[in-house]
């Protein structure tokens, strides 16, 4: 296989700019595409060269096909990383990736294929000895069928969309009187979302954690699993915060999800970086929810703790090298948190908000990690999905984590619109949350209670600051001093004073 030294990074935001930046430490060259939205993007001024692909929206752009093979074609790339989301996880993509005689650098076209099905995974899973939830493996025809499937597993069940993910196509029916309509109702969901209108049935499991095994798989069949993540802190199924080591994994428990996940992965014919998503029950059972094929947005909680870059392996492993991880069971180092960081209301149900970012000054010092792909200037749209960044800590200990995110929390300065770094914060102080008591229900539970205040002292006096500097520019610039003109040089002088005195402020 020769070696390429040139790779297409088919997506944009903070995972473009993690791949390019992966790529340049590996000795490769990265090619960035964009949006008409995303011009003056940080991925777009990072890579060695950058292609517009048309207009915002994804369809035009990001999920465009023919697009993006030009694109690798006319930069001569030789390989194409698509990130996540977007095209990571369609297999007729890396079809066609593959039909342009490009290395796609994620897993084959028929591992994607057979894990994209959930009903078809379960089976694969069953096969291969790995415990799934409770339920149907077939997709159900009619509500018909689905009656006695639901008495058999006994009510709370949960219909699922076959082509799922995000959430979407999925009802909680805690009883039978509910199963008609909410058939209905996922069906015509999965329908909308995906395409397809399979949906099955699960046994609803009560407060399980989300815990999911990384693993790293290369050509020379190679599967190396890099322990767990937890990812119990979620709204609406979508993730917010996710850990490394889980609390409720012991070691032992650590080495059967392990194993369990490599089985899971060679069972799949898997290469690539992927994702062994779990249930973990209160008793210490632990399910099969699905696989991600592709690299996940929470991938650097595992790599501050287990030392490895999982997208230059990534790289590495679409090259043909063998994996550079040496040894037997991997044990993880202390821990790890990562906050997403979202143009997201949490004072108003999470609504998404838009926006130009004024202002932006991201955390630094001692074992913090900024993995941001907006900066100010940009402008959030609704075109894409949330996320600003990702904050991540790792400390000696859960505890030091914990003080960690909370004092990056509390350096962390962005001005223009609404995030989510509030709701981080209180997370972080709230009782439960820092004894570890955390299941997929936690929000539902506590997020009322956390988010009854809509202001926080901590963030709102440098936000102040920045914000009312921001206004004194504004009005200068309206109206610039005339060099002859002793008043508005006088002026001029205190708006340089404001901002010294903003600055002394906010580092005191
Ligand atoms: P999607 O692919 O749509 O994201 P998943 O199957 O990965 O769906 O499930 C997403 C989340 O939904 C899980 O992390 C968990 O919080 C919840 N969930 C899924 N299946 C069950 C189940 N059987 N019992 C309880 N909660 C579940």
């Amino acid at each position: 296989m020769s070696a390429f030294k040139r790779v297409l990074v088919a997506n944009r935001g903070e995972i473009a700019l993690r791949i390019i930046r992966a790529c340049h430490e590996e000795g490769l060259e990265a090619v960035a595409v964009y949006s008409e939205a995303d011009r003056l993007s940080a991925h777009v001024r990072a890579a060695d060269a950058a292609v517009p692909l048309g207009a915002a929206p994804a369809s035009e752009s990001y999920l465009n096909i023919p697009k993006l093979i030009a694109a690798a074609r006319t930069t001569h790339c030789q390989a194409l990383h698509p990130g996540y989301g977007f095209l990571s996880e369609r297999a007729p993509f890396v079809d066609a990736v593959t039909a342009a005689d490009l290395v796609f650098v994620g897993p084959p076209a028929e591992a994607i294929r057979a894990m994209g099905d959930k009903t078809a995974a379960r089976r694969r899973m069953q096969a291969a000895g790995v415990p799934i939830v409770p339920g149907t493996t077939k997709p159900l025809g009619s509500v018909v069928e689905a009656r006695p499937e639901a008495a058999r597993l006994g009510y709370p069940v949960l219909l699922k969309a076959a082509a799922g993910g995000g959430g979407k196509g999925m009802r909680l029916v805690r009883e039978e009187r509910e199963l008609g309509s909410a058939f209905e109702a996922a069906r015509s969901e999965a329908l909308k979302a995906f395409g397809a209108g399979e949906v099955y049935l699960e046994k609803y499991l009560e407060r399980p954690r989300h815990v999911e095994v990384q693993i790293l798989a290369d050509a020379n069949g190679r599967v190396v699993a890099l322990g767990e993540r937890e990812c119990s802190i979620q709204r609406r199924h979508q993730k917010l915060i996710e850990e490394a080591p889980s609390v409720a994994v012991t070691p032992a428990l650590r080495r059967r999800i392990s194993d369990a996940a490599t089985a899971a992965a060679g069972a799949a014919g898997y290469r690539s970086a992927g994702t062994i998503e779990f249930l973990l029950t209160p008793g210490g059972e632990f399910y099969f929810l699905e696989m991600n094929t592709r690299l996940q947005v929470e991938h650097p909680v595992t790599e501050l703790v287990y030392g490895v870059d999982i997208v230059r392996e990534q790289l590495r492993i679409a090259n043909g090298l063998p994996l550079r991880i040496h040894g037997g069971p991997l044990q993880p180092r202390g821990h790890a948190i990562e906050c997403r960081i979202t143009a997201e209301d949490p004072f108003n149900d999470f609504l998404p908000a838009t926006g130009v970012v004024r202002y932006l000054r991201p955390p630094t010092g001692p074992g913090v990690r900024w993995d941001g792909g907006v900066e100010a200037g940009n402008e959030v749209t609704l075109f894409y999905d949330p996320l600003i960044a990702k904050l991540i800590v790792w400390g000696e200990t859960r505890e030091v984590a914990l003080h960690r995110m909370r004092r990056a929390l509390r350096e962390l300065v962005i001005v223009g619109l609404p995030t989510s770094q509030a709701f981080h914060l209180r997370v972080m102080d709230e009782p439960r949350f820092r004894r570890g008591e955390v299941d997929t229900t936690y929000l539902e539970r506590v997020g009322a209670e956390l988010l009854a205040q809509d202001s926080r002292p901590e963030l709102t006096r440098p936000l102040a600051a920045v914000a009312a500097l921001l206004a004194e520019e504004r009005r200068a610039a309206a109206h610039p001093p005339a060099p002859s003109d002793g008043r508005s040089a006088r002026e001029s002088a205190w708006v340089q004073t404001a901002r010294r005195e903003s600055l002394r402020r906010w580092t005191e």
